[in-house]
């Protein structure tokens, strides 16, 4: 197969951790008779020092003709460095927002995996982890309470605030086929998450969810109230495997969920659209404590290119290959120096791109 893939290496440990991913998926290629370009693009603050914006149109057609899009992560340190001196549509995080919507990727997905190697950097009991966990998240990402109407008004001198939920059936619709569509990838299970004790507009999410999942009859559809979900994370997470939610639920589930598995390094991300393409990134941001000293942990940029892989080229077997290296690299007893403990062999960001390299 031959494949485009944008680069954004982007800013602080980006550009480190992004070499090591592309240094895999170039072992994939050779291995399996693969042919993939990449075509580097800029965004963020290393788009700021060289265009003045954190994004232009030009970058915006690259991507969008490509098959997919790999990144580092972008920003810097928003205390001292002067991307966050220049008005906020203009900061490096600015580019991102502006990418995904021109690219309309309103779905979000998030493993949370826990690894037997990493099982003590886990929050959770030993007799609540067993054997492991491996879920996945999935959350509306355009819609919902941070896109609807918003003000500030004052009534009578006291001030009010006014946020508004909405989503249409269509909205709803997409993002359900999406996650019934990863479920029979994985086990085949999706927990659709919501409120419908009090809010319409989870009433209605579960009204289509329901509906799509007619067409879906081998994959297991159970309902649960967000407050549920979030006390059956820490409780029994061995129990899901899809988790299928909106928008503001998302962002606070798949925070406690990437939590309970310990390092931030490990964890990847995947944003699509209602195509095959998608934008691939950590869940990490860019760093800039550690940049350019080769410490930082590459695994969760290189899970995120078996991703790209697995949703966006439908290579599932060299996405598998990926994993697998990863987790026997970490049997061997290698760590970079975030999931670092006693015993167990110190390396830095590009020996462990190579580590993994060579278990593929
Ligand atoms: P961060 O995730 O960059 O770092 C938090 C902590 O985790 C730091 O101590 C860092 O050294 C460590 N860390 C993160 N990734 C690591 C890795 N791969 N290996 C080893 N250690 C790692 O979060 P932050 O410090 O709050 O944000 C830094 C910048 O990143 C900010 O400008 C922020 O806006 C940006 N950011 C970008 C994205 C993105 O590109 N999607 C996401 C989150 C934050």
């Amino acid at each position: 197969m031959k494949a485009n893939i944008a680069c954004i290496s982007g800013d602080g440990i980006g550009p480190e951790i992004v070499r090591e991913a592309k240094k895999v998926l170039d072992k994939v290629a050779d291995k399996y008779g693969h042919e993939f370009n990449y075509n580097d693009i800029l965004m963020g603050g290393a788009s700021i020092d060289v265009h003045g914006v954190p994004l232009t149109d030009e970058t915006i057609e690259i991507a969008k003709s490509s098959d997919a899009v790999l990144m580092g992560s972008i920003g810097g340190n928003t205390s001292t460095s002067p991307w966050y001196k220049l008005p906020p549509e203009k900061r490096p995080e600015a580019g991102l927002l502006k990418l995904r919507k021109a690219l309309n990727l309103f779905a979000n997905l998030r493993p949370a995996y826990l690894y037997e190697e990493l099982a003590e950097a886990c929050p959770l009991k030993a007799e609540i982890i067993g054997d492991g966990f491996d879920m996945m998240i999935m959350r509306e990402l355009t819609g919902g309470l941070y896109f609807g109407e918003r003000k500030t008004v004052e009534e009578n001198g006291v001030k009010k605030a006014i946020d508004t939920l909405t989503y249409d059936e269509n909205e709803i619709r997409r993002i359900a086929i999406k996650g019934f569509e990863i479920a029979r990838k994985r086990r085949s299970k999706v927990t659709s998450v919501d409120k419908a004790n009090v809010l319409d507009s989870s009433r209605l999410w579960r009204a289509v969810v329901n509906e799509v999942a007619k067409d879906y009859p081998d994959v297991e559809l159970e309902h649960m109230l967000v407050d549920n979900c979030a006390m059956q994370l820490v409780r029994d997470p061995k129990q899901f495997d899809v988790i299928l939610t909106e928008n503001m639920f998302g962002d606070i589930l798949s925070d406690e969920a990437s939590m309970v598995t310990g390092s931030i390094g490990m964890l990847s991300s995947a944003s699509l659209n209602d195509t095959s393409f998608g934008l691939y990134e950590p869940s990490h941001g860019s760093a800039p404590d550690i940049a350019g000293q080769n410490i930082a942990n590459p695994i969760a940029t290189i899970l995120s290119a078996s991703m790209l892989l697995r949703y966006s080229l439908n290579l599932s077997e060299e996405a598998d290959a990926i994993d697998n290296a990863v987790k026997q690299v970490l049997k061997d007893g290698y760590r970079t120096k975030d999931i670092m403990s006693d015993g167990f062999e110190l390396v830095g960001c590009d020996k462990m791109g190579d580590l993994i390299v060579d278990r593929i």
